[in-house]
């Protein structure tokens, strides 16, 4: 059955059904290509010219530098390089808890930040903290 594709730049943090099978996570995208991974094999690459159907599948004319991702444990958070200091640990009612800073992200203090990213516990960086003048590449 023939079915009619576009071209499209996929959304990162989305994961995709290939036209020829498996699913694949958007990790970062770019201008008419993006940097995807099969959930399942944690295979890696970028890959270019991505066109969907109107299945919802996709398929990319080729792709470069795949390779197996390190990280063992699959994580949304850290893989689609969430900003963690939007994150914000606060007393609230007498109780320890976890929220969302609101409004313009500034003035992280030690005290109310988060260290480890709740998802997965890995150890976060300066990368992790974008909204706090991290330092970003
Ligand atoms: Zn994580």
């Amino acid at each position: 059955m023939y079915m009619q594709g576009k071209r499209i730049t996929p959304e990162q943090g989305k994961v995709y059904q290939n036209k020829g099978g498996g699913e694949f996570l958007c990790i970062e995208s770019f201008d008419g290509s993006a940097v995807m991974q099969n959930t399942a094999s944690r295979w890696t690459f970028k890959a270019h010219g991505v066109t969907q159907y109107e299945d919802g599948t996709v398929e990319w004319d080729y792709s470069t530098r795949g390779h197996f991702e390190r990280w063992l444990k699959r994580c949304r958070l850290c893989e689609t390089h969430f900003d963690f200091s939007t994150l914000i640990v606060n007393k609230c009612g007498g109780e320890w808890a976890l929220g969302l800073r609101g409004g313009t992200i500034r003035n992280i203090s030690d005290e109310d930040r988060v260290y480890f990213c709740p998802e997965c516990g890995r150890k976060l960086t300066d990368e992790d903290f974008r909204g706090n003048g991290g330092r970003k590449k």
